[in-house]
C-alpha cells in the first residue's frame, strides 16, 4: 500500500508541474550530485530494481567508489517541526558534495526509473551551466518540499537520510544480505547506518497562503484517490501501515 501511495505523489507531482517551463533533457546531468536524501521506501524500490536488472555486482563498485557522503542534520519534517515552534535552526556549514553521482552512466541515470522524489521534483528554467545554480521558482520549491514532507511521512520511523548512505544501510536486511556479500568492506553498512537520520511524522506544512492555493489541485489529486477503498488522506491521517522492520 505505501509503495502505491508513492507512486500516486511521483505521478500526480508530474501532472501538477507538467506546464512549468523546464529546460532539462536526456543527457543533461550537471544536477546528478551526491547530495540527494531519500526514505527508505524509496531505497528499497531501487534495490528492488538492481536485483530485477542483475546489476547487483555493478550496484556494489559504484557504491564503494570514494563514498564521500554529506548528513543533512535535519530531516524535512524535523526542519518543518523546528519552524513552526519558531525554533532556529542553525545552518551546518556543510557544503555539500557536488561530485558526480555514481549512478551515472554517460551522462544517463542507470536508476532512472525508480530514481527518488529528490531527483524526480529537480528542474531548471534554464540550462544549468558548471558552477550556477539550477533556476527553480519558488512554487516549485514549496510544492517539492510538501511532497518530501509526505514522503517522509510515509516511511516515519525507518532510514532518511543521503541516498549513498540510505542504500548501504537498507543491506542489512537480510532480504539484500546477497548485495551486501558484494561489498569489498562490510563496515561501510554501519557506517552508512550511523549517518542516517529517522524519517519523523508531519508536522504540518511550511506554505503561504498564495502557495496553498496554487498547490491545492496536486494536494486534491493526492489525498482523493483511494487505495483499497480507503483516500490517502485517511490513511495519511490515520494508523500507517507497519513498515518492515529495518
Ligand atoms: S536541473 Fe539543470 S543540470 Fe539538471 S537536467 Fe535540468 S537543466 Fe540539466
Ligand atoms: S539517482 Fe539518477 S537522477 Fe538521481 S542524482 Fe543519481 S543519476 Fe541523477
Amino acid at each position: 500500500m505505501r509503495d502505491t501511495i508513492l507512486l500516486t505523489i511521483f505521478d500526480a507531482f508530474e501532472e501538477w508541474s507538467a506546464p512549468i517551463p523546464k529546460a532539462c533533457v536526456k543527457g543533461c546531468a550537471a544536477c546528478c550530485t551526491r547530495h540527494v536524501t531519500l526514505t527508505a521506501l524509496e531505497g528499497e524500490r531501487i534495490l528492488g530494481f538492481i536485483r530485477r536488472e542483475g546489476l547487483e555486482r555493478w550496484f556494489a563498485d559504484r557504491l564503494q567508489i570514494d563514498r564521500l557522503t554529506t548528513t543533512p542534520q535535519l530531516t524535512t519534517n524535523e526542519y518543518a517541526e523546528a519552524c513552526l515552534q519558531g525554533i532556529e535552526t542553525s545552518d551546518s556549514g556543510d557544503p555539500g558534495n557536488f561530485e558526480p553521482c555514481p549512478f551515472l552512466d554517460k551522462n544517463c541515470c542507470v536508476i532512472y526509473p525508480v530514481r527518488p522524489f529528490g531527483c524526480r521534483c529537480f528542474a531548471s528554467e534554464k540550462v544549468c551551466r558548471p558552477g550556477e545554480a539550477a533556476i527553480l521558482s519558488d512554487i516549485s520549491v514549496a510544492a517539492s518540499t510538501a511532497m518530501m514532507q509526505i514522503i517522509e511521512h510515509l516511511g516515519q520511523h525507518e532510514y532518511w537520510g543521503n541516498m549513498l548512505d540510505v542504500l548501504p544501510a537498507l543491506c542489512d536486511i537480510s532480504s539484500y544480505k546477497d548485495i551486501a556479500g558484494l561489498f569489498a568492506d562490510p563496515s561501510m553498512i554501519i557506517k552508512a547506518r550511523l549517518r542516517t537520520r529517522r524519517a519523523r511524522p508531519l508536522p504540518g506544512f511550511l506554505l503561504l497562503a498564495e502557495e496553498q492555493e496554487k498547490i491545492s489541485p496536486l494536494f486534491k489529486a493526492i489525498f482523493s484517490t483511494r487505495i483499497d477503498g480507503k483516500r490517502i488522506e485517511d490513511i495519511l491521517n490515520g494508523r500507517m501501515p507497519t513498515p518492515l522492520p529495518l
